[in-house]
């Protein structure tokens, strides 16, 4: 064809490089199954939380365990389908729903794949991937958030045990989870050389679930305030090596921020198009209000926004599943992605107008739910702290 012939093609597919063939099935299936098992639930689930039962009907259809391989059950997928199912879950239109699946998929369970021993793997990972066991993952504690090296959940050894005494809060998936991940400390005078990591059975005597937490959003997630008490757990608890917790917990950040990054573009892309229908359908002064060029003008700022953000997750997903460990772009990703997805769903309340005040239409709930990613996982400013000491400041 020659130059002089070419036509902008707005609608042409814009499937990524690292997605394929197999990747778009998924992506059709997983859709599919979302839009038609979960979405309806949404309204109800957010205000009774979702059940387990999604748990396990996702641990059936094979959804839990993407990327795990098929000895442990998985579906020996790579890294792409974790993002393929943050994003695609986004058609939930329920935040909390997806926050407490992504915890137990790309948060909680990692850790065991990795640096799990064949019985934790058996035991734990096997039966979680099928929706059998539930997960969660205790790093914030009351008096550290931010300052992970500032927690003190204690681990003490007793003889073949350990003991645990400290609290969790925040805790993602803890009232409902059968284990968690827990961080905790078992040298304090090691540094970054005394954290370690346990997995622990929530049924144990003296680990203590306090009331659900009331929150801003996510209202479809359980979030938990824990206490342990003199917790005893074997030696066969220990998650990975003894010591190197902090190291081992820093590496499931990597993978959580970026899964929350991609879910946060996706978010923000479906919000984006029920605004970009609403403004052709709502008219003021005789034109939809979209066709007023200050209306055209937030859109296409939003647009441009999100494909940045959607750029940089992929090609930093693309590097992260190639072997190697970007965490300044991860932190970047992750920071980009949580705050224009705010703007996004700020700006489509404002294009919404009265509207987009109101429950019914559910802009205000997708507000909601995103404002946390610029919290969880690592503030903005600790995004912002991580990516300036890169460059040796
Ligand atoms: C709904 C929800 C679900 C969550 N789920 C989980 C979970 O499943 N598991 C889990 O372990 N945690 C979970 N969290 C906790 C979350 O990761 C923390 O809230 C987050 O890391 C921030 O810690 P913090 O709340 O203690 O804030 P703080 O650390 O007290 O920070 C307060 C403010 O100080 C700023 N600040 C702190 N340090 C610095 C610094 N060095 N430089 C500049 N500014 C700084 C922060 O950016 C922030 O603005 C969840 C939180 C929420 C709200």
């Amino acid at each position: 064809m020659a130059v002089t012939d070419l036509k902008p093609d707005h609608g042409a597919a814009r499937r990524h490089f690292i997605f394929n063939d197999e990747h778009e099935q998924l992506r059709e299936s997983i859709r599919a199954f979302v839009i038609k098992e979960l979405a309806p639930h949404a309204e109800e689930w957010e205000e009774t939380t979702f059940p387990d039962w999604v748990f396990r009907r996702m641990g059936e259809l094979g959804l839990l365990g993407l990327c795990y391989p098929e000895e442990y059950g998985g579906q020996g997928g790579d890294y792409y389908c974790s993002l393929v199912l943050a994003e695609e879950m986004t058609n939930s239109n329920c935040g909390g729903l997806n926050m407490g699946i992504a915890v137990h998929t790309d948060m909680a369970t990692p850790p065991i794949h990795v640096f799990g021993t064949e019985e934790q793997k058996q035991r734990y990972l096997v039966p979680s991937i099928k929706g059998e066991l539930i997960s969660c993952l205790g790093i914030t504690e009351p008096d550290a958030g931010s300052d992970v090296a500032g927690i003190k959940t204690r681990a003490v050894r007793d003889g073949d045990e350990y003991v645990i005494n400290g609290s969790k809060t925040y805790i993602t998936n803890g009232h409902r989870a059968d284990y968690i991940v827990l961080v905790t400390k078992t040298d304090p005078d090691a540094g970054y050389d005394g954290f370690t990591l346990f997995i622990v059975d929530m049924d144990l005597p003296g680990v203590i679930r306090e009331e659900k937490l009331r929150k801003m959003g996510m209202h479809a997630s359980d979030t938990a305030l824990l206490a342990f008490q003199d917790v005893r757990v074997p030696e066969s608890a220990v998650l990975g090596e003894v010591g190197k917790g902090f190291q081992h917990i820093m590496w499931e950040l990597q993978g959580e921020r970026m899964i929350g990054a991609a879910g946060c573009v996706a978010a923000a892309q479906k919000v984006f198009e029920r605004t970009l229908a609403y403004s052709l359908e709502r008219t003021a002064f005789g034109r939809p209000i979209g066709k007023f060029q200050v209306t055209r003008h937030k859109f296409a700022e939003m647009a441009t926004k999100i494909e940045s953000a959607r750029q940089l997750v992929y090609t930093t997903a693309w590097r992260f599943a190639n072997g190697e460990y970007p965490v300044r772009e991860i932190s970047m990703a992750k920071l980009h992605a949580a705050r224009i997805a705010v703007e996004v769903a700020d700006e489509c309340i404002q294009i919404h107008g009265g509207a987009g005040y109101m429950k019914e239409y559910n802009v205000e709930r997708v507000w909601r739910d995103l404002r946390l990613n610029r919290i969880g996982a690592g503030t903005d400013e600790v995004m912002l702290e991580v990516i300036g000491r890169s460059y040796g400041l």
